[in-house]
């Protein structure tokens, strides 16, 4: 049963506010803003910009020494990710890696330079396929001068697990150069076995009926509190017997869980409270046991933590990756609360109960009562596994159905990500390009940032959380259109509320305009911009891409009559320009009552009907257009960070403070994390 699809990463994240070109104006702009090198490096259709740790130094030592200790954590269980996300890749990985540490030729050659891009793009995917749309990529270069690079590079440099480089070669050349070896980590088309067409590194031997049957069997109707089945383990088939591979000490992915549990216990040693200690202690037990019921504890307990000030996630915790949304990956963030911003989102949070009687939702499907909807701003200061080097730039957890609805969740926004991402795209002509007018950029500018803020927050604090599920609905009857139709909900409600006179009231947005700026925004983004990340002749295919797509065009279609979006050609460019706000607002209303509709009565055939009419489908005329405009621009749609370093300053022994510095260097991170945090070997 998939339990989890109710979403929680804003995967809004980096790439549409990079798409954005959102400016900010900026009230909380740090003063070296100016002076500090936001994108350090771009290639292919990425770029790697850096964010900064502000207010640090205001931590207390020990604070500092547990940020430290989590971030210890969260980088070791990096080979973790590389492993789920392909078999291979850590074979690919360490060849590329070898390579590049001792290849002894020509350096300056443009076969070297493609050679440079392609390990770029691997170590920004943790591994061989897209990060966003999950496809495998090619090299640049051939297979003869791949083999010329590892005839140039010394045995010493390559692992002995990849065995001579004549039996290296024949294992590595089909999986970097063959397009049909592998060709996605993630197949979720229709009509296909899910299972066996995916790369990723979950199932093995094992299809797709066999899997969904095996775990089906797990379910207990009657279990009002039941585990999340299946999510930390690998499945196989073992002598024509179905088995779990349990990530945990002892089990698979021992050596990299045992450094994040060795982590954990010193990071114990200076929790800020004793609640604090109890959650990194099941968290231990979890990792120790394997037990889904021990993750279930730390979650309750992580969950009710409201006084620390520095946090984290480290787990298996999104399902996104697995085609039938059992497994998960492995991600890592640590934080702490940015105590400025974080009263804004409290704000909201505090009068979920009004936005949840005021929703245009019908009435059978509001919660009488919105529990636990707690809201924070963070500052990350290490980000690992699956949210690096690309991240979210928003978090609700924890997903377990149940724990979400007696216990409340967590909600973050990151905004020192978000900040990076504004900073970098200033003036880098892309609004410019697609604003239909003066006056949508000037409101860009003057309002992107804090209504991208304030969306981010609705979306996350109350989008989410709100509403209930009919008597006798599970929550995963939508199956694979869940999480697009998860997604939409969230933003409908965000949509609805952004341009809410409460919001005013409440003080946390300045006036209409700001709405407005993001009704621009947004609309330009679902129905244009996006596509930008689509390549020509595909269909949209991510979930999050959809959802703003099936937003978008519903509402062009059906405003139509009253001409509330326009669709404007000018010199051959075609422009989105809402003439009517107030009644966009209604149509945004109208289709989240619509869509939690659906997912309240589990109404499959209409949730599919939503997504494949206007989520799915792609104008190819419009697409061609927007590519062309688009890559005059030569910018990378999708962005990833370099993290920070955190160094230890010790004294007879002990530390004594923490630095922070922002290295620059994007290919030396990922060799040092090569080195010091590759604690997997190559096949496991
Ligand atoms: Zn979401």
């Amino acid at each position: 049963m998939k339990k989890w699809m109710e979403m929680k990463k804003l995967v809004i994240s980096m790439a549409t506010l990079a798409l954005m070109g959102i400016m900010a104006c900026s009230s909380d702009k740090k003063s070296d803003d100016a002076s500090f090198k936001w994108q350090v490096d771009q290639f292919a259709d990425l770029k790697i910009l850096r964010y900064q740790v502000p207010d640090f130094d205001s931590l207390s030592l020990d604070q500092k020494k547990l940020v430290y200790y989590l971030s210890q954590a969260a980088l070791s269980g990096r080979d973790i990710i590389w492993d789920q996300n392909y078999k291979y890749n850590l074979a690919v990985r360490r060849a590329l890696d070898a390579i590049y540490a001792g290849y002894t030729g020509d350096r300056n050659d443009a076969d070297f330079g493609k050679f440079m891009v392609y390990i770029k793009r691997v170590w920004f995917s943790n591994g061989i396929h897209h990060h966003y749309s999950n496809e495998k990529f090619l090299p640049g270069f051939s297979k003869e001068y791949f083999a010329e690079l590892v005839k140039g590079t010394p045995d010493k440099f390559f692992p002995k697990e990849l065995g001579t480089k004549d039996e290296m070669q024949t294992m590595l050349v089909p999986i970097i150069f063959d397009p049909n070896v592998a060709r996605y980590r993630l197949n979720q088309r229709k009509g296909v076995d899910m299972v066996t067409s995916s790369a990723v590194n979950f199932y093995e031997g094992v299809t797709q009926k066999e899997a969904e049957a095996f775990y089906a069997k797990m379910v207990n109707p009657k279990d009002t509190q039941p585990i999340s089945i299946g999510l930390n383990s690998k499945l196989v088939k073992e002598d024509g017997k179905l088995v779990e591979k349990v990530w945990k000490v002892g089990g698979m992915y021992s050596p990299a869980i045992e450094k994040i549990v060795y982590w954990l216990g010193k990071a114990k040693e200076v929790a800020e409270n004793e609640k604090q200690k109890e959650t990194i202690q099941y968290l231990i037990d979890y990792y120790e046991s394997g037990n889904l019921k021990m993750f279930d504890q730390y979650n309750l307990t992580w969950v009710s933590d409201l006084a620390s000030k520095v946090d984290f996630v480290n787990g298996f915790i999104e399902n996104y990756g697995d085609p039938l949304g059992y497994k998960a990956t492995w991600e890592a963030i640590v934080d702490f609360k940015d105590i400025e911003a974080t009263k804004r989102a409290e704000i909201i949070s505090r009068n979920a109960q009004w936005f949840e009687d005021h929703s245009p939702v019908d009435a059978k499907f509001k919660k009488k009562e919105v529990k636990g909807v707690t809201a924070k701003v963070i500052t990350v200061a290490c980000l690992g596994g699956d949210c690096y080097p690309s991240t979210p730039i928003g978090i609700n957890l924890p997903n377990a159905d149940w724990i979400r609805k007696d216990y409340g969740s967590k909600s973050v926004t990151i905004e020192n990500i978000t900040h990076a991402y504004d900073m970098a795209s200033l003036g880098d002509g892309f609004i410019d390009e697609f604003a239909y007018s003066q006056e949508e950029i000037e409101l860009a500018k003057k309002y992107g940032a804090i209504a991208s803020n304030m969306l981010t927050d609705l979306h996350e604090c109350l989008g989410h959380g709100s509403g209930q599920l009919a008597p006798g609905v599970k929550g995963d009857e939508l199956k694979n259109y869940g999480a697009t139709l998860e997604e939409a909900r969230a933003d409908l409600f965000a949509l609805y509320y952004i341009a809410d006179p409460k919001l005013e009231e409440l003080g946390v947005l300045p006036s209409f305009d700001a709405a407005k700026a993001e009704y621009n925004q947004y609309i330009r983004n679902g129905i244009m911009t996006q596509l930008t990340r689509i390549e020509p002749g595909k269909n949209i295919e991510e979930a999050h891409m959809r959802d703003r797509a099936l937003i978008s065009e519903w509402c062009f279609e059906k405003g139509k009559a009253d001409n509330v979006i326009e669709k404007v050609v000018r010199d051959g460019k075609t422009y989105f320009k809402i003439n009517d706000y107030n009644k966009l607002r209604l149509l945004f209303g109208q289709l989240l009552r619509e869509v939690q509709r659906i997912k309240s009565t589990g109404d499959y055939a209409a949730g599919k009907n939503l997504v494949e009419t206007y989520g799915v489908p792609v104008d190819p005329e419009l697409h061609n257009e927007v590519l062309a405009r688009y890559k005059k621009l030569n910018l990378a749609p999708y962005a990833g960070f370099i993290n920070p370093v955190l160094t230890p300053v010790e004294k007879d022994g002990n530390i004594v403070d923490v630095k922070v510095s922002y290295p620059t260097d994007f290919v030396k991170q990922m060799m040092e994390y090569d080195k010091d945090y590759s604690f997997l070997p190559t096949f496991n």
